[in-house]
């Protein structure tokens, strides 16, 4: 059976997985340098380093992310609308919409019951509804990314936010913090604020079930349970892997009908 693979390349991780016979065989994920090129050659390096396999075992290549068109290696480039909807319905077979939440963006993809794309949004023009909203108050809280889901869960009184801008936002953690407010109600408010512009942004297409969030800001239970109690919808979770690995496991899944 060929082993074919799927690039992402995203603003803050680039991710990769090899293929074999419809199964992920080894993925990989690592931080993002200012170079797609070398991000996308560093993480295959690690792929090969990890199984023995080189460049020429793939037999065909599919890149995405932001960096798609830069990655030198690849055999053809598909965006990360389609590749996040084949990889999240691939995950999760009866999820019809998804919403993706990574560093720099955040979308929602409605897709058909034969995975076709019926419509998409996103917003790529402000912080407030990415990760970089979470990494941002997560630095002002001294605690990681990471933290922020568990920690949140513990609150019995969540704080609110002035404005969803970031900005102003972190300019209200830093005032809760210096008011003694407990973190974990700093915590779950982040996470609220964060979940109410995603759920303005999916409310802009109806939202069908089921629904299924992929991206890094899936790990995060806080903003999982925030977004499902505002949309009035339970979100199916990606247990067979990683969430944040969606865009490229799609990538290898659009690689593997080549072959
Ligand atoms: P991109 O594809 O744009 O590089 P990702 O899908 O990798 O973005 O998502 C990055 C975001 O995911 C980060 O901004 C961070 O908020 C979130 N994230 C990453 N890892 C975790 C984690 N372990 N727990 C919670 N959130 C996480």
């Amino acid at each position: 059976m060929k082993i074919v693979a799927g690039c992402d390349v995203g603003s803050l991780t680039t991710k990769a997985v090899l293929m074999e016979n419809k199964r992920i065989k080894k993925s990989a994920v690592i931080p993002s340098g200012p170079k797609p090129a070398v991000s996308a050659t560093l993480v295959m390096e690690q792929l090969f380093a990890d199984t023995g396999l080189s460049q020429k075992d793939v037999a065909f290549c599919v890149g995405t992310g932001y960096g798609r068109e830069k990655i030198p290696f690849i055999d053809k480039a598909v965006s990360e609308v389609s590749c996040h909807g084949k990889g999240a319905q691939w995950l999760v077979p009866s999820a019809r919409t998804i919403i993706d939440i990574g560093g720099q963006d955040c979308k929602v993809v409605k897709l058909d019951d034969n995975g076709k794309l019926v419509k998409f949004v996103t917003n790529d023009k402000c912080a407030s509804g990415t990760g970089r909203f979470l990494d941002v108050m997560a630095k002002v809280m001294n605690i990681d990314v990471s933290e922020l889901g568990k920690l949140s869960a513990k609150s019995m009184a969540p704080v609110t936010f002035a404005s969803i801008c970031t900005v102003w936002a972190q300019a209200d953690v830093i005032k809760y913090i210096n008011s003694r407010r407990p973190a974990e109600d700093i915590c779950a408010g982040i996470n609220t604020a964060m979940a109410n512009r995603v759920a303005m942004l999916a409310n802009t297409v109806k939202v069908e079930k089921d629904l299924c969030m992929t991206g890094g800001v899936a790990k995060n239970e806080g903003v999982v349970k925030a977004l499902s109690k505002i949309l009035g919808c339970k979100i199916k979770r990606i247990k067979r892997t990683d969430p944040q690995l969606a865009g490229a496991v799609g990538a290898a899944l659009y690689a593997m009908e080549q072959v």
